[in-house]
């Protein structure tokens, strides 16, 4: 008994602490997307204690159901806030779990102790062991075309978003390149190109309202973030240079329709097999001299890429490429995952007048065979009605998301992850049917 009244009391404290911090994000700008991060870590991590208190509670006291003040029974999980602001794709750890040593890396400390790992390469920092793994996942899955074409590291695709910004841009032009991507376009485009406010480049906003006879350079999202739509180029200016960012062009996301043959394409290990944490990403590059400079701009930046993360990549994509063969391969399961969640958060969305979801047309996927509509990573959920600040409206439904004005477009949208722990997930697709105002 004394136990649960501790309990009860942590709880109220955490609690207390859980709306201090709610408050001060809605006193954020829209710039301050950075300390934004490290509250909602905060929030995550009270969220998650919560969780346990929570459950720990829940289970002392099983045997009372908890009412309301209106009398009807609860499950005494609405005071949990639900943190679905970023793409952290730990959804994948269940997969990964099962592989235990198969995908286990040993790294001796004698081992990566060198900067350099390929001197013959253009990227120069670039693990052979890496090159061999990536050219050959593209093979399997048919997604991207790497032959005669350079393979730049990164650490993340967000490094090689920057590097090649770098060097797209030429060092001695009229004025910054323009940077545009159609809107709704991934919120961190515009941060990450105007942060070192530099003399290269400036974010120009919205492709769709680009009319200027200046050189630009457009960010082609396909799938995109947010909305998971397929997408092409929109400007279609002859002065316009295009980076394909397809971090999402994988079958557990969308139909595979055709290996991809554009002159730059981002890859990133945080969306394809969900290792976030690693911090990997490549760009497959047409041309030889933009290889080289963005291998310069990384150079500068960071003096290569990690290897140790390099050789856990690596043995990772291995892993996938080779599982194919398995009953359940990481594909399959991924896609079966996405299937199913989209499938709950329709059901969750369809039972109110309040939401709504895009929808897309089915194709059929010359990796899977599987014909199905895109299954995004993120939900761009619209909020019907009167509701002006959907991501405001659900805050105080706690549910924490990230509204429509981060990717350009307006706040009667938020993007919310669909990559999170099947905990989170179920919270979600609970919640959502029992909000009524
Ligand atoms: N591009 C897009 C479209 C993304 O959604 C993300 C991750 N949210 C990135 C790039 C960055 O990925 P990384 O973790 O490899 O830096």
């Amino acid at each position: 008994m004394t136990n649960v009244l501790f309990l009860k009391n942590v709880l109220v404290v955490s609690l207390a602490m859980n709306m201090g911090l709610i408050w001060k994000i809605s006193l954020d700008d829209e710039q301050a997307l950075t300390s934004k991060w490290s509250i909602h870590q905060n929030l995550h991590f009270y969220a998650h204690k919560n969780n346990l208190i929570q459950q720990e509670e829940e289970a002392r006291v099983s045997k009372r159901a908890p009412t309301t003040s209106s009398g009807a029974a609860t499950d005494g999980l609405e005071s949990v806030v639900i943190n679905l602001d970023h793409g952290d794709p730990t959804m994948y750890e269940g997969f990964w779990k099962q592989k235990g040593e198969e995908t286990t890396v040993v790294t001796s400390s004698w081992q990566h102790i060198s900067y350099f790992s390929d001197i013959k390469n253009v990227c120069w920092f670039l693990e052979p062991v890496l090159v061999s793994a990536i050219t050959r996942l593209h093979k399997v899955v048919g997604n991207a075309v790497t032959e005669g074409r350079h393979i730049v590291v990164g650490t993340g695709s967000s490094q090689l978003y920057q590097a090649a910004l770098y060097a797209l841009s030429p060092p001695n032009g009229s004025g910054p390149m323009n940077v545009v991507s159609a809107a709704p376009f991934y919120s961190s485009y515009p941060l990450m190109t105007d942060y070192l406010k530099s003399g290269l480049h400036k974010w120009a906003g919205d492709a769709y309202k680009f009319n200027k006879e200046q050189p630009y350079i457009e960010l082609v999202t396909s799938p995109n973030n947010p909305d998971g739509f397929t997408r092409q180029d929109v400007v279609k200016g002859d002065k316009g240079i295009l980076i394909h960012d397809l971090a999402y062009y994988w079958p557990q996301y969308t139909p595979i329709l055709l290996p991809a043959v554009y002159d730059i394409m981002l890859f990133t290990v945080s969306k394809s097999t969900g290792h976030a944490g690693s911090r990997i990403g490549w760009a497959v590059v047409k041309d030889r001299e933009i290889a080289k400079k963005m291998t310069t701009f990384i150079e500068i930046n960071t003096i290569g890429v990690s290897k140790d993360s390099q050789t856990r990549a690596a043995k990772i994509l291995q892993a996938v490429s080779e599982n194919q063969k398995e009953a359940e391969s990481f594909f399959d399961y991924s896609y079966k995952l996405m299937a199913e969640r989209w499938r709950k958060i329709r059901e969750a969305v369809n039972k109110t007048e309040l939401f709504s979801l895009p929808s897309f047309p089915a194709e059929t996927c010359s990796f899977s065979g599987q014909t199905f509509g895109q299954l995004p990573a993120f939900a761009w959920l619209k909020c019907e009605g009167e509701v002006d600040d959907c991501e405001g409206f659900l805050r105080r439904h706690k549910i924490l998301t990230r509204g429509g004005k981060h990717f350009g477009a307006c706040m009667k949208y938020v993007r919310i992850s669909m990559l999170s722990r099947e905990n989170e997930f179920k919270l979600l697709t609970d919640r959502l049917p029992a909000i009524i105002s």
